[in-house]
């Protein structure tokens, strides 16, 4: 830290991103990235605006708001653009966290969350998943705090039915809820449709995963038309030209090809399937998966030494070092090919 840097930052631990290795010799299961790439219409429409680089990209992001709006059957103005779904996340806790209004989320779940809170001032509290790692919703319900919540839940995997994402919503009526859908195409149920509802809630989704666009950067949310005023009054403040033109035509080209889509995600599933299938059959306990990843821990290696082990032999998975959860692994899901690999890795080192 230099003599320069503002004590009020002084105690910041910044997020720590997956290992993203320079030399591609590894198969890639850390980050949740798409094995796929993406749509051939967004690669198209991307490379047209390449020409077009000198000049700034629209600030209202007005086509691709309107492809979004459409495909979820709301208007233009209940959507906000961002650079990935963590700056709008980012964005929600600038605008509404301050000492007065504390945010609240899980103890195991995005580690992104304390880091917004944090640089932001914001205080916060994290409430105690339940032994088997899924929420327990009663003790955010009526509870006068700001709320955020993944669904599914990271790195677990874990989806909430709706029903319990409403009642949150419902029970705070004078506070945010922000509903972080980052994974919600692998087989979850998108809580969009009770934006028009609730004028409290607000829904972040991401073209990183289900897309196949996490290094184009963009991230998007739903919410009533005067939270997205909000959210344009921050983003306006910080950075209008958050999304830059050839990432904004990719993702207009990406949300109107349903078929690559619908034919990648189910994919990523039924190679989820298969993969959960020989990892139980190995004695591997598992999490009720509904992303493209895997939570899992074995008894008879622990995380850290599987984890060290998968990367000797070339393959890289993420693991966290955090008490409840040391001893799983997440494990993005690959090909199916990959995951053959993978599997067959692991079959190996417990045979050692
Ligand atoms: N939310 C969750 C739960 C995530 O796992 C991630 C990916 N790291 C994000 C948000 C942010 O993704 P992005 O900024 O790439 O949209």
């Amino acid at each position: 830290m230099s003599k320069f840097f503002s004590q009020k930052h002084s105690r910041l631990i910044p997020y720590t991103p997956g290992e993203q290795p320079k030399n591609m010799r590894y198969i890639k299961l850390n980050t949740n990235e798409s094995p796929y790439p993406p749509s051939k219409k967004a690669i198209e429409e991307a490379s047209r605006q390449a020409e077009l680089l000198r000049l700034y990209p629209d600030p209202e992001c007005s086509a691709l708001r309107e492809d979004i709006a459409a495909y979820y059957g709301v208007e233009k103005e209940n959507v906000v653009l961002s650079n990935g779904s963590d700056e709008i996340l980012n964005f929600a806790f600038i605008a509404y966290g301050d000492k007065e209004h504390p945010f609240v989320f899980p103890d195991i779940t995005y580690g992104f969350y304390s880091v917004f809170a944090e640089v932001n001032n914001i205080p916060y509290e994290e409430i105690p998943l339940e032994d088997d790692f899924t929420i327990n919703f009663d003790r955010y319900t009526g509870i006068n705090k700001n709320i955020v919540i993944a669904n599914p839940n990271a790195p677990t995997g874990i989806f909430a039915p709706l029903s319990e994402i409403e009642r949150v919503v419902s029970s705070n009526p004078e506070n945010i809820v922000i509903v972080d859908e980052a994974y919600i195409d692998f087989g979850g149920e998108t809580a969009i449709p009770l934006t028009k509802k609730y004028d409290n809630l607000i829904v972040v989704q991401t073209f990183s995963k289900s897309r196949s666009m996490a290094g184009a950067r963009l991230g998007f949310c739903v919410a009533s038309k005067e939270l997205c005023r909000d959210l344009n009054t921050i983003r306006y403040s910080i950075n209008p030209y958050n999304i830059n033109r050839m990432t904004l035509a990719a993702g207009s080209g990406a949300i109107k090809d349903k078929e690559y889509f619908e034919r990648n995600r189910q994919e990523i599933i039924k190679t989820r399937e298969k993969t959960a299938e020989a990892l139980l059959e190995m004695g591997f306990t598992l999490l009720p998966s509904k992303t493209n990843f895997l939570f899992a821990k074995s008894e008879c290696i622990s995380g850290e030494e599987l984890y060290k082990k998968l990367r000797e032999n070339g393959i890289l998975v993420r693991h966290f070092t955090g008490e409840r959860i040391c001893e799983y692994n997440r494990i993005t899901i690959g090909t199916p090919d990959e995951m053959e690999t993978f599997v067959n890795t692991v079959k190996n080192i417990l045979k050692d």
